[in-house]
């Protein structure tokens, strides 16, 4: 179990996180909120790559910090695509990755077979990651994320830049490697977690707006307004033809992030 208790970053003056708590057991977290609202630092934060200004990270009860190399063997951090390795093969990027982690020598290679064979990437192992495709860049990071197995994987963005053909297959692996562990997707676009999430968790300017399963924050925040709606509107132009019509958690992140309210009051 992941617990984030009272987390707070500044950067300087600018306050990107405020008294973030929430706890997480096995599953798939959607994190969605918009460009800013403080996901990758959250993320950063849980991954132990950045320190919160306030506040504590606690695996199964104790402090990340505490627990140092027996929390990075359980963790797989699959960040933004910039900066990969363009110069190595993907089959050395994931050796230099599986060393990074500690996983014996004698065991890189099934591991990296293991991990190559998850994101359908057997074949392109021995080419640069410079020739991959922004989609085969993401599944290569999800690669690296998965060695070792571990018990809490997270993914930033990890369809950032992808058509919509490959954003579906990325979604379809991630689903495929839930089970026992933690996933924490960050998002800001809603069909790439939607049918895969057990909750989605709503961040807006650096606060924990809500979290629930998809069913429970449509019902909450959906419309609800129906026909009604659509007649004090004027029919197209109202709050239902506006949002009402995207449907499901689409319509709750317009609603909550969007820049109208009109249904709302
Ligand atoms: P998201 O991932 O949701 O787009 P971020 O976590 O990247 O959000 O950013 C949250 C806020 O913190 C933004 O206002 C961003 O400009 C600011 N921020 C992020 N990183 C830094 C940094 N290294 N220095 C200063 N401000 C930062």
């Amino acid at each position: 179990m992941l617990e984030l208790c009272g987390i707070t970053k500044r950067y300087g003056d600018k306050l990107a996180l405020d008294q973030v708590s929430l706890t997480l057991d096995a599953g798939i977290y959607g994190m969605l909120g918009p460009n800013g609202a403080g996901k990758s630092t959250l993320m950063n934060i849980i991954t132990g790559n950045r320190r919160p200004t306030q506040g504590q990270v606690k695996w199964e009860g104790r402090e990340i910090g505490a627990l140092g190399a027996a929390y990075r063997s359980l963790l797989g951090y699959a960040p933004q695509q910039q900066g990969l390795y363009d110069g190595f093969t993907g089959q050395r990027f994931l050796s230099y990755m599986a060393a990074l982690k500690g996983i014996p020598r004698k065991a890189q290679g099934a591991e990296i077979e293991r991990v190559l064979g998850y994101v359908n990437l057997k074949e392109a192992a021995r080419r640069f990651l410079g020739s991959y495709s922004g989609g085969m860049k993401q599944r290569i990071l999800i690669a690296q994320a998965m060695l070792g197995n571990p018990r809490l994987l997270v993914l930033d963005e990890p369809t950032a830049g992808l058509d919509p053909r490959e954003r579906v297959r990325i979604r379809e692996r991630i689903e495929s490697l839930a089970g026992e562990r933690i996933i924490l997707v960050s998002t800001h676009v809603v069909s790439d977690i939607e049918p895969i999430a057990k909750e989605i968790i709503l961040i807006k300017a650096g606060r924990i707006l809500d979290r629930g399963t998809v069913e429970g924050l449509c019902e909450k925040y959906g419309c609800g307004c129906g026909d009604a709606c659509d007649k004090e509107d004027g029919g197209a132009q109202g709050a239902r033809g506006k949002y009402g019509s995207l449907g499901g958690l689409e319509e709750v992140y317009m609603r909550l992030f969007g820049e109208e309210e009109r249904c709302f009051g």
